[in-house]
């Protein structure tokens, strides 16, 4: 971040410079109006580093320019403080700017009111062993209600990654708070903002944001480890260099075009590794490790091959978030091997879309759109739990209803289960076949008489389980019966069967 001092008036170039790589012209001129409009309506504010605030908003908008956002969720991260902190309502940037950036402001400003309480500090500081499992339990559903509570407050997934853009720039800049607000905000953004980040895939967002709030929310246990890794980190990044030149060597030879970096874990996620494995540095093998990038699925596959005909993999240790994604989407094969010198080390293979995901997540959606190009079918399409959030709003139109919607399917483990063709469906733990059936297509999902899953027949209100696989059989004679409601667990079922069950009684009376 480029800081700008007083003498200096902000201007956003940069905002433009970067938006004029993937936005149209007509796109830059409505940003440089936003620009205009919020800096007038934000001056002589400043923030508590001394800077104009208009720095902040524009930060943010910088921010959703990496990850190729659409036009407007870059005014409204131009405009999202606007009608929080100054005399310029909604309405007025309704008129300026359209319903849409209204819209996408006012979802951004309401979740400004969730946040964590201030007497659970204390709590969280017993994370290390000293609180009791009630207090872990109770804490762990406050946040976990207040993680709910932010997808339930915003109708449009873009105001949750402005807010996480927003928290992005302040984390960079929370040197300047009081102490205690420094805690308070870096704890919120450890157990808020960083898990959100991950449901949406968002790894790079999650990363940055608990790097930057560790040492706040942690400073001696951060003290620590960066006094503990002082020697050790240097020497492994020696060696993975090492790993990763003789892998590129091979991957060539056999004739698999290839990328490879070293990636070094997160400072976050390291501590709360250790402090999982009694704090044993030698138990952590992906300190450092190789990501290996290549063209096609099969590739992957290939290259995994050859690595195992060179080194041996460790046993239980190859994990295949290909043909099995993360909940959020994530794909890739790990693998750990004894690589040179028999050490233990982590590698990681994956395409450029998977990269793409692992990195922006649900953001890299709105890249592929705004490039007008066709979204690559799999594995960067957007996983289906995302497609149902969007969906759900139009689903139902009573708000009630689709809040409990959106808790049901949302929220609770996703289940993956494959199709007879080898396609994976991601569904809400709990799921039946006739989920299944509605999910892959409605006419499916009216139709069906009977469920096969591994082969064997189950009754329709059977539960799916990870990893089945589920074939339906259909009879163009059976509609959706009413008694199906008693079982089904997405909504997508729950509307359908509702709907038809209403048109058949119609018809019969
Ligand atoms: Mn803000």
């Amino acid at each position: 971040m480029k800081l700008t001092t007083h003498n200096v008036q902000p201007n956003p170039t940069d905002v433009l410079k970067a938006a004029g790589t993937y936005l149209s012209v007509g796109d830059c001129q409505k940003i440089a109006k936003a620009f205009e409009f919020a800096a007038a309506a934000h001056a002589n504010q400043y923030r508590k580093t001394g800077e104009p605030y208009i720095v902040h908003p524009m930060a943010t908008a910088r921010i959703l320019t990496d990850y190729h956002m659409d036009a407007p969720t870059i005014l409204a991260a131009l405009l999202h403080d606007v009608p929080e902190d100054t005399a310029v309502t909604a309405k007025q940037i309704d008129r300026q700017f359209g319903r849409e950036v209204a819209e996408l402001v006012d979802g951004v400003t309401k979740l400004s009111k969730v946040r964590l309480k201030r007497g659970w500090l204390d709590v969280f500081r017993g994370y290390l062993g000293e609180r009791t499992k009630t207090d872990f339990t109770t804490f762990d559903r406050h946040v976990e209600t207040l993680r709910k509570m932010f997808f339930a407050m915003s109708r449009d997934i873009r105001v949750i990654i402005i807010k996480l853009a927003d928290r992005l720039h302040n984390m960079e800049t929370l040197g300047a708070l009081p102490i205690d607000k420094q805690r308070r905000i870096a704890q919120e953004t450890l157990e808020i903002y960083a898990p959100l980040a991950d449901r949406l895939g968002i790894g790079q967002l999650k990363g940055h944001l608990q790097d930057l709030a560790f040492p706040y929310a942690f400073p001696d246990e951060f003290a620590a480890i960066r006094h503990q890794l002082s020697d050790e980190f240097p020497k492994r990044h020696r060696y993975i260099e090492r790993v990763r030149r003789t892998l590129l060597k091979r991957l060539a030879r056999a004739g698999i075009r290839a990328e490879a970096h070293a990636r070094a874990k997160h400072l976050y996620s390291l501590w709360r590794k250790l402090v999982k494995y009694d704090n044993d540095l030698a138990k952590i093998y992906d300190l450092v490790a190789v990501r290996i990038i290549v063209p096609t699925i099969e590739d992957c596959y290939r290259a995994l091959g050859l690595i195992h005909s060179l080194w041996k993999p460790l046993p239980g240790r190859i994990k295949d978030y290909i043909a099995t994604p993360k909940p959020n989407g994530y794909q890739s094969l790990h693998t750990t091997v004894f690589a040179l010198q028999g050490k233990i080390t982590e590698i990681q293979i994956r395409t450029p879309e998977m990269h793409s995901w692992a990195e922006c997540g649900v953001a890299a959606h709105w890249t592929y759109k705004e490039l007008g190009a066709k979204a690559p079918a799999k594995p960067t399409e957007t996983p289906t739990w995302m497609k149902e959030l969007a969906n759900l709003r139009e689903t139902f139109a009573d708000p009630t209803e689709w809040r409990k919607g959106l808790e049901l399917d949302f929220f609770q483990d996703r289940i993956f289960v494959f199709t007879p063709h080898g396609d994976v469906l991601d569904l809400p733990t709990g799921a039946t076949p006739v989920d299944f059936a509605f999910t892959v297509h409605s006419d499916l999902g009216r139709h069906c008489i009977g469920a096969k899953v591994n082969g064997k027949l189950v009754p329709l209100s059977h539960l799916l389980e990870n990893g089945d696989i589920v074939e339906i059989l259909t009879s163009r004679k059976v509609t959706p019966r009413g008694d199906w409601l008693r079982f089904v667990k997405t909504n997508k079922a729950r509307s359908q069967i509702k709907r038809s069950v209403e048109t058949e009684g119609k018809v019969r009376s």
